[in-house]
């Protein structure tokens, strides 16, 4: 999708003017693209009228109008199709947050095979991370197995969980369950319900009656992105039968599009809260949607990633504070700070899906193992262990004393004929001095590095290149602060 509209909108930056016609034929491309990916007729046709009135109202509004050059132009209308697809994945209703201190419940509702389970421990890892105290309740007794998925879920985030191989009323265990946390002073009891039933009818009475039985702080419904023009039916027969407050979409790391997302929420005037992008228990993040319309339309997600630099700075805030402030006042990013970064980075999960967030970094990522992230996470152990045999005089630096000048007589001899050639045109180019690339080669230190290691000479260069690279993009970048601006102000 991002690619068809990207494709759109450079069209329009092609055309000499941008006049009714031009808007008119952008809308039909943007418009077919989001058909495609799944947006319901009715709310292309709702955007299309929407974005055609309010654009040519603003482009041909008399005297203020016939001021704006084409390139304000081009402006007005790609900010109208973007506010248009915000506006209708967010309905403008406050999502729920757990309050500290109290138990929350929050009950999971949706289709087998829709996410659930995972879902519940996703969230539930999430919290936990969060400084709430966390438990699960399994009350799926449809599916058999149910308990043991769940139990091994739980397992591999370390949590508490309740459910029963015997019991087979899910009404009972679910009261039992979330009894047995509350008096344990669990502060998110999360309740996962079964899915399916020989009967639609039969499904939804279960979930009533667990709602009525568990009275949960949150409902949510978890929706696969996968089922594409279904998603709508869908929520609607869910909301109706058993009311939610919140979507939790998941599989958005497939090949979902992501417009049946969009529809749901439109239909039900619900908001997403959490999206899913894998089977990890840390493949979760908060849905907000500015960043998730720029990801649909291919512009990149800075505020995900952030959230995860959130979630390491939870873990030493003083630390990152300081690091940020430094790079922000100027200062150098040594190769120190560097494995620093590194080690966060590996901390945080798969790389791959981190990568995708930085714009530009994912370049970066795919050439230290081509997106695969076992490949990348042993290229970035690596990458430690040649930190780890650096001195302390070497990690306080940028790297300049690993490399020396080649200095052989076929490059003197081009300086000297760069400097002549200069002198030659030496009143056109005044004051410039001539650049001549002076190859560089690795010192001595850096092959005590690779074998301290039990890297090459080689990885080791590559290492610096890369720290390079990243050093060049966090200047650049001017730190946090100057990362949300920038993010922002593009789209
Ligand atoms: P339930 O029947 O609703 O409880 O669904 P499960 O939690 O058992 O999930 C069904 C399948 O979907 C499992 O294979 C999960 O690993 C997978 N799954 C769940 N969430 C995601 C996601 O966000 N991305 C991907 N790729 N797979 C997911
Ligand atoms: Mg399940």
């Amino acid at each position: 999708l991002g690619k068809r509209i990207n494709a759109a909108f450079s069209e329009l930056s092609r055309v000499p003017v941008v006049d009714d016609a031009a808007v008119d034929a952008l809308l039909k491309n943007v418009c077919a693209a989001l058909l495609e990916s799944d947006v319901n007729v009715r709310l292309v046709q709702g955007l299309r009228n929407n974005v055609r009135s309010n654009v040519k109202e603003q482009l041909n509004d008399g005297e203020k109008a016939s001021r704006l050059s084409e390139g304000q132009r081009r402006n007005i209308v790609q900010k109208a199709v973007f506010d248009h697809l915000v506006q209708l994945i967010d309905p403008g209703v406050e999502p729920f947050k757990p309050k500290k201190g109290k138990p929350n419940v929050i009950m999971f509702v949706g289709l087998q095979g829709s996410g659930k389970t995972t879902s519940c421990t996703k969230l539930a890892n999430y919290y936990n991370k969060r400084g709430f105290k966390t438990g699960l309740v399994c009350a799926d007794t449809f599916r058999a197995g149910a308990f043991d998925q769940l139990k091994q879920n739980a397992a591999k985030v370390n949590l508490p969980f309740y459910g029963s191989h015997t019991e087979t009323d899910p009404v009972a265990i679910a009261a039992a369950g979330v009894a047995s946390f509350k008096q344990a002073k669990f502060e998110v009891i999360i309740v996962d319900t079964s899915g399916r039933h020989k009967q639609e009818g039969e499904l939804f009475r279960e979930m009533v009656e667990i709602g009525e039985a568990v009275e949960p702080d949150q409902t949510i419904m978890v929706l696969d992105a996968s089922i594409g023009q279904a998603a709508e039916g869908q929520s609607r027969a869910f909301k109706e039968a058993a009311g939610y407050g919140g979507i939790f979409v998941t599989k958005l790391d497939g090949h979902a599009k992501g417009g049946g997302a969009i529809s749901a929420v439109a239909a039900t005037k619900t908001p997403i809260l959490f999206i899913g992008l894998g089977e990890h228990m840390t493949d979760i993040e908060v849905f907000r949607p500015q960043p998730f319309i720029s990801r649909m339309l291919g512009m990149g997600d800075i505020s995900g990633l952030m959230d995860k630099v959130q979630e390491v700075e939870m873990a030493n805030p003083e630390r990152q504070q300081e690091m940020l402030k430094k790079i922000e006042e100027g200062g150098t990013f040594s190769i120190r700070d560097w494995r620093e970064q590194l080690g966060n980075i590996m901390s945080m999960g798969p790389l791959s899906k981190l990568a995708g967030m930085i714009p530009g970094v994912g370049q970066m990522l795919a050439g230290a193992g081509g997106g695969n992230d076992e490949e990348s996470g042993n290229k970035m152990k690596r990458m430690i262990y040649i930190t780890d045999s650096m001195t302390r005089e070497e990690l306080d630096s940028v790297g300049s004393l690993f490399f020396a000048p080649v200095k052989t007589k076929a490059i003197r001899a081009e300086q000297e004929k760069q400097l002549a050639l200069h002198e030659a045109e030496g009143s056109k180019k005044e004051g410039k001095k001539p650049k001549v690339k002076v190859p560089v080669r690795m010192t001595a230190r850096a092959r005590r590095v690779a074998k301290g290691s039990g890297t090459s000479v080689r990885e080791v260069e590559e290492f610096l290149m890369q720290y390079r690279m990243v050093s060049r993009m966090v200047k650049s970048m001017g730190g946090k602060a100057g990362w949300m601006k920038k993010m922002q102000g593009g789209a």
